[in-house]
């Protein structure tokens, strides 16, 4: 009998899970659950929205979405729509592919202050994220702090001191397109407790920023060592040479006519957000760093700023009835298997790192683990979850919705922009009516 399999979540780790499940030739059903209407996780609402090429990925994914095994079940949210445990009574297997939408928190003086935002939060809104879309962040500042040194942190500042006409080939929500070019914005400063050499930058993105057309990177000579020491793999050796090679080539990037800057503040952890109701300032104490880590040396600095983003790292959040690792924010699991038919890829089984590519051996396992668990399909699968649905009225986007909520969104761009996306979901549905 056909297996059937629910992945709940459209990211990459779910759509490599799908994909891996079909290529095994084996006879399943697929359906692929995703609480937004618009598919693709944070292909679409996290992959910078200047970084069009990277977003081409879900080209491969729509493949794997129109074969005949797997169907979409859009604007359907599984905790809300329908529970976990009647997911689990309905497929033979379950795997979770939901990610880690959170933000970890500053956990500072201050930090709770008006202007202080998550990058989950500002990423999103910028990215036309509909659970952001009111986040409405007053970009009436001069200077922004964005707390990180990876490239979560580098989208924020670029996509906030690039020119329109950077921005004209891009996906930006329109809201945040609008607010970053009134601001009088000058000056982002990226905060890292430790040196360049442990920044987590790769080199394709740190190297953007000293080709910016309105934008200077600025970074301390004296804090740039003449060689990579540490003991760090090969390949990390070899990407962490390239990036203090970049770093030193912004030394000598013409500063003329450039009025924007992004400072980079290596040994500079931020321990007070600074203001009254409202972000005001942010007090840094300078580190060193000792065995890798950095530590305190207890002088401290303050730098003037109307707004923080926070990009220290991404959090999951758990899921009722599934073993929840609240230090590492991920279900608990072996290799993926959760247990009692349900399996975890992607950022919500290994937390919130590495690339797109990253989450593809993820879906291979758990495709291997499903087959060697469940050799016979005994559940009802689609047709139940279909019943069910209807019977409590969700507005279900299936595939073909996706895509006319696609094209209406190609066709409302405007010059070199490859859409214009909706920003609330009910403005998505109401394409479908
Ligand atoms: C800001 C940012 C920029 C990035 N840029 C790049 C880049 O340029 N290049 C690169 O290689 N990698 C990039 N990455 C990393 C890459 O996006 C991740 O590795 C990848 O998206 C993780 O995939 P995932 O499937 O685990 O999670 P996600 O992509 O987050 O997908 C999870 C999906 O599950 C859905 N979901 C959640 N809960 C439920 C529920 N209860 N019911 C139904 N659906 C649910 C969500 O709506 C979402 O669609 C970036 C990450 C971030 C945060």
């Amino acid at each position: 009998m056909t297996i059937k399999v629910a992945i709940i979540g459209s990211g990459p780790s779910g759509f490599y899970t799908a994909d891996s499940l079909l290529k095994s030739g084996h006879d399943v059903e697929i359906d692929i659950i995703e609480r937004l209407p618009t598919p693709f996780g944070l292909i679409r609402g996290g992959v910078a929205p200047d970084h069009q090429t990277t977003k081409k990925v879900a080209k491969a994914y729509e493949k794997t979405a129109l074969n005949d095994a797997v169907a979409y079940f859009g604007n359907v949210e599984v905790g809300k729509d329908v529970s976990m445990d009647e997911m689990r009574e309905t497929y033979d297997a379950v795997v979770l592919a939901v990610g880690a939408p959170t933000d970890r928190k500053l956990g500072i003086p201050g930090g709770d202050k008006e202007g202080v935002y998550g990058s989950a939060d500002f990423v999103g809104w910028y990215n036309g994220h509909p659970d952001f879309t009111d986040l409405s962040p007053d970009l009436n500042v001069g200077a922004v702090a964005v707390v990180g040194v990876g490239n979560v942190a580098i989208d924020a500042a670029r996509v906030l001191v690039k020119t329109p006409a950077e921005m004209a080939a891009t996906d930006i929500a329109d809201h945040a397109s609008k607010a970053v070019q009134a601001s009088p914005l000058t000056d982002v400063y990226l905060f890292g407790r430790r040196g360049p050499i442990e920044a987590k930058f790769t080199n394709v993105e740190l190297r953007e920023m000293g080709k910016l057309e309105n934008c200077m990177p600025i970074v301390h000579a004296d804090q740039l060592p003449d060689e990579v020491t540490g003991d760090w793999s090969d390949r990390d050796q070899r990407l962490k040479e390239r990036n203090l090679a970049t770093m030193r080539e912004f030394l000598d990037v013409d500063p003329t006519g450039k009025e924007k800057n992004v400072h980079f503040e290596f040994f500079a952890n931020p321990v007070e957000v600074l203001g009254g109701d409202k972000v005001e300032g942010l007090r840094v104490e300078r580190t060193k760093v000792e065995g890798g880590r950095a530590v305190g040396t207890g002088e401290f600095f303050d730098i003037e700023c109307g707004l923080v983003v926070a990009a220290i790292g991404y959090y999951s959040i758990p899921i009722e009835g599934v073993p929840f690792d609240s230090d590492n924010g991920i279900v608990v699991h072996q290799d993926g298997r959760v247990g009692d038919g349900v399996y975890a890829v992607g950022w919500i089984k290994r937390g919130p790192t590495g690339v797109i590519g990253t989450n593809k051996p993820d879906g291979e396992t758990a495709a291997q683990q499903i087959l060697e668990d469940v050799p016979d399909g005994t559940k009802p699968g689609r047709e139940a979850l279909t019943a069910m649905l209807d019977e409590r009225s969700v507005r279900v986007v299936n595939y073909a919705g996706w895509q006319q909520i696609e094209q209406a969104e190609i066709a409302a761009a405007s010059g070199e922009a490859p859409r214009r996306k909706f920003v609330n979901v009910p403005e998505m549905l109401a394409v479908l009516e």
